[in-house]
């Protein structure tokens, strides 16, 4: 009897889909395969189909992402928009899907007038992507308030794993043996009443606007914190605020802001990164690590 035929996906493929479109820095060459799932159980479907040495992409909103200028040689699994369920649970904790924008979950907490996920407020990315790098904002972080996340294995096999099975520090989450992607978490929240909480946010997101150059193409923070130090300040005493290579240009508002104009590539702010690093380490003898991710292939290669 012949085999039966993997079933088609319900969601979108792209063949050589540029990444550029769907990262915040607006760089990035193509991805040989670009998945946008219909829902969770079309993004198992097409998982447990992959063969099994296939290289992966999960990609949020593509706002700590650097996509090298030779694109990306595998598929990407992009879930912004299609796993987007989001809802407070009858115990009260909260319950969003991987491709939920952080933002979105934030508002649903204040709406419940729910404390602890208003630092989301100004994350531009989506729940996979702050559970992939614990992100925080105002000494707070994503997996201080993880009650559990629903992930799936390289195997294709789903399931609920407590925070105590990742380990978990600033900006980094190491994940167990044979973890593939995040598809949900529940978080912990805790009653906002009097409104307390909802004002300091509104007064953070004030402050945020006033600091950082949002709303032009960047991925946030470039490097890590050094420990005990700002990079932002180190970059700043450096001199090296307005210095470019090629379209990247860091930031005069932020230091740690590297922003991209029309017509910069991934190798523009790879070698103003590497740039920083030299300076800063001259200057200072500080290390900067970056915190943004650096992905796929360079031009040419
Ligand atoms: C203006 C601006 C301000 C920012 N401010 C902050 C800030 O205050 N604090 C902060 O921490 N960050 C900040 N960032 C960085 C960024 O928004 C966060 O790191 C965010 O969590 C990334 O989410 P994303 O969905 O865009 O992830 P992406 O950039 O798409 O991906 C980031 C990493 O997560 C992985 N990933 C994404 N989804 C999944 C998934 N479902 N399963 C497994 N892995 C996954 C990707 O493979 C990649 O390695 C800022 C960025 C910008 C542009």
């Amino acid at each position: 009897m012949a085999e039966p035929k993997p079933l088609a996906p319900r969601g979108r493929v792209l063949l050589d889909e540029p990444l550029a479109r769907h990262t915040s820095w607006r760089v990035g060459g193509p991805a040989d395969r670009f998945f946008e799932p219909a829902d969770r159980d079309d993004l198992v479907a097409f998982i447990r189909q992959l063969p099994p040495q296939e290289p992966l992409l999960w990609l949020g909103l593509g706002s700590n992402l650097l996509v090298r200028d030779g694109g990306f040689r595998g598929t990407v699994i992009a879930l912004h928009g299609a796993l987007d369920a989001l809802r407070q649970e009858d115990d009260g904790t909260i319950f969003a899907e991987a491709g939920v924008h952080c933002a979105r979950l934030a508002k649903l907490a204040e709406r419940s007038q729910l404390a602890g996920l208003g630092f989301m407020a100004g994350i531009p990315g989506t729940v996979g992507g702050a559970l992939a790098m614990n992100a925080g904002a105002w000494g707070d972080e994503t997996w201080t308030h993880v009650l559990a996340v629903d992930v799936i294995g390289a195997g294709g096999a789903t399931g609920w794993c407590s925070p105590a099975q990742f380990a978990v520090s600033y900006r980094t989450v190491v994940p167990p043996p044979d973890f593939c992607g995040f598809l949900a978490a529940r978080f912990r929240v805790t009653p906002d009443a009097d409104g307390e909480h909802a004002a300091t946010t509104r007064r953070s997101l004030a402050q945020r606007k006033a600091t950082q150059p949002v709303g032009r193409p960047s991925a946030g923070s470039t490097f890590r914190n050094p420990p005990g130090d700002h990079a932002a300040r180190l970059i700043e005493a450096c001199g090296l605020k307005g210095v470019r290579r090629g379209g990247a240009v860091v930031s005069s508002l932020h230091a740690n802001f590297i922003l991209t104009e029309d017509g910069a590539t991934a190798a523009d702010v790879e070698a103003l990164i590497a740039a920083i690093i030299s300076a800063v380490r001259s200057k200072t003898g500080v290390e900067l690590h970056p915190e943004i991710r650096v992905v796929g292939e360079p031009a040419n290669a």
